[in-house]
């Protein structure tokens, strides 16, 4: 019924409407793999590595250290480039203050969100202008569309008089802005909201604070802390780095979109002594480059948590799985505070419903590059492992439960995107009307728009199949809309 009336109301809302956003072939982090890569063997993008040859045989012990001695040697005069970056220059200092290589994943994080030099710390890498775009950047729809699971959970949840609708890693905060806009029409709804935007980027929250049309309010005299307010539904808004900082105590709605991918993961490699994890090192002509452990590293318990999961087949046709214990960890976080407090998670982004063998990529400028490339000057992003979350979940507790994955096509189609782009449709521009159908393309669609007739480079490929939603929520709200 919610979704009924919203797209009804929507439709002769038009300030709201039709902020064309791009309709340009700009790349999406899902394009690189063929629609036949749900096959995991097919995932590998082409890293080239150095299986360092030292000690192959696999150790018997059952501690647990890296031995880097056997990996990297110093040369002793080093001829480094003084044209690095400093975060190359930052990398190169760990990797020699260390003794040796890093992992993937620690290069990954550095890479993203070190807090002085990482690729989202200082810069607005979205859109047209930035790296790679995504689907709130594509069409307002898919922001509204979120806004309306919100609400349905919300209605699920018995109508709380205070929500926490927090959301992982907002980007530019377009999403969150179009769902308030369409959503400010139910009062009762934005009124019980607190919005909370986990952010680590200090460029990024003050353009989230743009965006969200946030005025800060006047410190008051009785030492009440000042608030920060959305002007598009009166909500306040709280900045935060990590979830563990929102308050907890309420109910909570919780949206990762694009948010997981972004999480470093740990490359793994079979070789004849076994699993062995893939580092990054610094060669004698101080260029990076891959190197395996000798010996299992401490990332290795999460490759056998993440094997248990899995049957045995699953792994046996692989050599190389990707894990990721941030994924698993947030996971856990947030399963437990909706097991604690209520409400719901609403996770959407790329990958496979099972064990993710070589994913790991960098768009630069909307063009596929090297991982060690220029490392900073490049988004990095890896398929994110839906299985792997669904088991960390249930690990935490037996008052919620997990839905999905869908894909997103049936996620937005079930909501009623199809109504809300006919409803948009009927009030817009041509040019305005263009753009909606290469956005709607863009969100349900699968491989190139059929009705496409402009030039064949810019030709809108369908992300509906590639992206796709899961949600946790607590048992006492039931199954969440759409998943019934
Ligand atoms: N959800 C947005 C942006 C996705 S990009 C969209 O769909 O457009 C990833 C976002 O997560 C960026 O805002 C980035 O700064 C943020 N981010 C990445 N790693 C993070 C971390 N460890 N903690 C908090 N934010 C993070």
């Amino acid at each position: 019924m919610l979704t009924r009336h919203l797209l009804k109301q929507a439709s002769t809302c038009r300030h709201f409407l039709l902020n064309s956003k791009t309709s340009s072939p700009f790349l999406t982090k899902s394009i690189f793999f063929s629609s036949s890569s749900s096959s995991p063997e097919s995932q590998s993008p082409t890293n080239t590595f150095v299986d360092d040859k030292v000690n192959d045989q696999y150790p018997t012990g059952t501690s647990i250290s890296i031995d880097r001695s056997a990996l990297y040697n110093l040369p002793e005069h080093s001829h480094e480039p003084t044209s690095d970056s400093e975060l190359v220059k930052h990398l190169k200092g760990i990797i020699k203050f260390r003794g040796g290589p890093i992992s993937v994943a620690e290069y990954m994080e550095e890479v993203l969100t070190n807090p002085k030099f990482g690729f989202y710390i200082s810069r607005d890498v979205f859109g047209a202008e930035g790296d790679f775009i995504t689907s709130p950047e594509v069409s307002q729809m898919f922001g509204e569309m979120v806004g309306v699971w919100a609400m349905c959970l919300w209605e699920q949840m018995g109508r709380p008089k205070q929500v926490n609708l927090v959301e992982l890693g907002p980007g530019r905060g377009t999403l969150m802005a179009d769902l308030l806009r369409s959503a400010s029409k139910f009062k009762s709804f934005t009124e019980s909201l607190h919005v909370h935007m986990v952010e680590c980027s200090p460029t990024l929250q003050k353009l989230q604070h743009h965006n969200l049309k946030c005025f800060d309010e006047d410190d008051n005299s009785d030492g009440v802390e000042k608030r920060t307010v959305s002007m598009l539904a009166g909500t306040p808004v709280s900045w935060h780095a990590l979830l563990e900082q929102v308050p907890s105590g309420l109910p909570s709605i919780i949206i990762a979109h694009e948010f997981y991918d972004a999480l470093p993961v740990h490359q793994f490699q079979r070789a004849s002594r076994g699993w062995c994890e893939k580092m990054v090192d610094v060669s004698e002509d101080s260029m990076f480059r891959f190197v395996l452990s000798p010996q299992p590293t401490p990332a290795t318990l999460y490759l056998m948590r993440r094997c248990k999961w899995a049957a045995p087949k699953e792994i046996e046709k692989l050599g190389q799985i990707e894990v990721c214990p941030k994924a698993m960890d947030l996971t856990r976080t947030i399963a437990d505070r909706i097991s604690c407090d209520g409400g719901g998670a609403l996770i959407i982004d790329y990958g496979l419903n099972g064990v993710v063998s070589d994913s790991l990529q960098a768009i630069r400028k909307h063009k596929f590059i090297n991982i060690l490339d220029d490392p900073g000057s490049a988004d990095l992003s890896a398929y994110v492992d839906f299985a792997s979350i669904r088991h960390s979940a249930e690990e935490v507790s037996e008052d919620i439960s997990v839905h999905g994955p869908m894909t997103q096509s049936q996620f937005l189609g079930a909501l009623g995107i199809n109504f809300r782009v006919e409803a948009l449709l009927q009030n817009c521009t041509d040019e305005q009307a263009d753009s909606l159908r290469t956005g709607y393309w863009r969100l349900v669609g699968e491989g190139e728009a059929p009705f496409w007739e402009g030039p064949d480079e810019q030709v809108p490929i369908g992300m509906g199949t590639r992206y796709l939603a899961m949600a946790i929520v607590n048992k006492k709200q039931g199954v969440p809309v759409p998943f019934q």
